[in-house]
């Protein structure tokens, strides 16, 4: 023991430093020591083994305390645990806790647990249109959940008799074995495969559940969509999940949302983008112009010569926050000037009238009148003759 590195050292971090730099630290020592990518390697184990050590020191304020006042004499001498002198019991958690599943098995030993445990979610999707992202809507969802038998209230035995306690696990509903591991002689609790955990096994079952103890039924759910909710978020509820087992609490339904796409406005965060025609005389002049904004046209004062492409920022008419609804994104406006594509003979005489005043344009306002017909004569004619020689 008297070579023991310091905790700090192992993980190279610095005295002062947060639990977020430490957890950081750990996750990448941890995975690249973890005997499962590296079977075999006795000093990976090793090293696994002390990075954990450290850890789980540094992580829990109290024992940080403790080994910054007195290092390693704090956790030595009346040590509950093994080799060490340090006590491994809760490893499991902390493993839980920062992998996940990375290791495929994190949540194993965790789940060898006979108390009370929350119930799974529940996942639904619901659509909703793109202004009801906006403005906030409620939907009615239909969820099959499961609920408690009220025939044999849940215990799953038939009327009149009751669930007998499981001879494997003697009503513990688990089994204990133990096993060698790196870190010595290692109890390993597992939930017991007879009785799945509940302690007691149904011999006699309810015939409306089945002995499942629950009845599944179609339920209407009221959701509340929150003003600003963006495509792909979810809405939890609390207690609309699976139900706990053991007594535990019941799971959250969690309702994805989905927006569906609008013709005109597309979102960005909390900022809308559309596009926004105007016509040349609009441009030219300048003027209020009607824009189509999630509250309804508004009108917008552009000046004259404005051009084609040009945009505008419409302050507030974005969404709205979903934290604060009272704040809401920009509404930004690309406006296109429109050329129009059918003339009467009044608008082209028109038309040409203000080129001329522009100083003439057209190859036509530059010929004479004669001159400027007669090859359009010309080409008609020859066109017809190639197409039927
Ligand atoms: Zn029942
Ligand atoms: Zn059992």
């Amino acid at each position: 023991m008297a070579d023991k590195r310091d905790y700090y050292e192992v993980l190279g971090v610095d005295k002062n430093a947060d639990d977020a730099a430490i957890k950081k630290a750990y996750r990448q020592l941890a995975k690249k020591y973890h005997p499962d990518t590296n079977p075999g390697n006795a000093e990976a184990e090793a090293k696994f083994k002390e990075a954990s050590e450290a850890y789980a020191v540094l992580s829990d304020a109290e024992k940080r305390r403790q080994y910054d006042q007195f290092g390693h004499a704090a956790f030595e001498g009346g040590g509950a645990g093994g080799a060490g002198g340090f006590d491994f019991s809760d490893m499991g958690d902390i493993f839980g806790d920062l992998f996940g599943d990375f290791f495929g098995g994190g949540r194993r030993h965790s789940a060898a647990n006979n108390g009370p445990r929350k119930g799974a979610n529940i996942r639904v999707g619901v659509r909703v249109t793109f202004e009801e992202a906006c403005f906030g809507t409620t939907k009615e969802i239909e969820v099959t959940l499961k609920d408690e038998c009220t025939t044999c209230n849940g215990s799953g035995a038939k009327a009149g008799s009751s669930p007998v306690t499981c001879s494997k696990c003697g009503g513990k509903g688990q089994v204990v074995y133990t096993q060698q591991s790196l870190f010595g002689m290692v109890r390993n609790v597992q939930t017991c495969p007879d009785c799945g955990g509940k302690g007691k096994v149904i011999k006699d079952k309810c015939p409306d559940c089945r002995g499942t103890g629950y009845i599944s039924s179609r339920k209407k759910i009221q959701v509340t969509i929150p003003a600003g909710i963006d495509d792909g978020m979810s809405v939890r509820i609390a207690g609309k999940g699976e139900p706990g087992i053991n007594g535990g609490p019941r799971g959250e339904l969690l309702v994805q949302v989905s927006v569906m796409r609008h013709p005109i406005f597309q979102r960005d965060g909390y900022d809308l983008y559309s596009t926004a025609p105007i016509s040349f005389a609009q441009a030219a002049l300048g003027g209020d112009v009607r824009i189509s904004t999630i509250d309804g046209e508004v009108l917008f004062n552009i000046k004259p010569g404005t051009q084609t492409d040009t945009r505008i920022r419409l302050r507030g008419k974005g969404v709205p926050s979903l934290r604060n609804k009272s704040t809401r994104g920009d509404h930004y406006v690309t406006l296109v000037v429109q050329v129009p594509e059918k003339l009467t003979s009044e608008q082209i005489d028109a038309l040409k009238a203000f080129d001329a005043a522009m100083g003439g344009t057209t190859e036509e306002s530059k010929t004479s009148e004669n001159k400027g017909e007669e090859p359009k004569k010309e080409g008609k004619s020859k066109k017809k003759k190639g197409f039927f020689s």
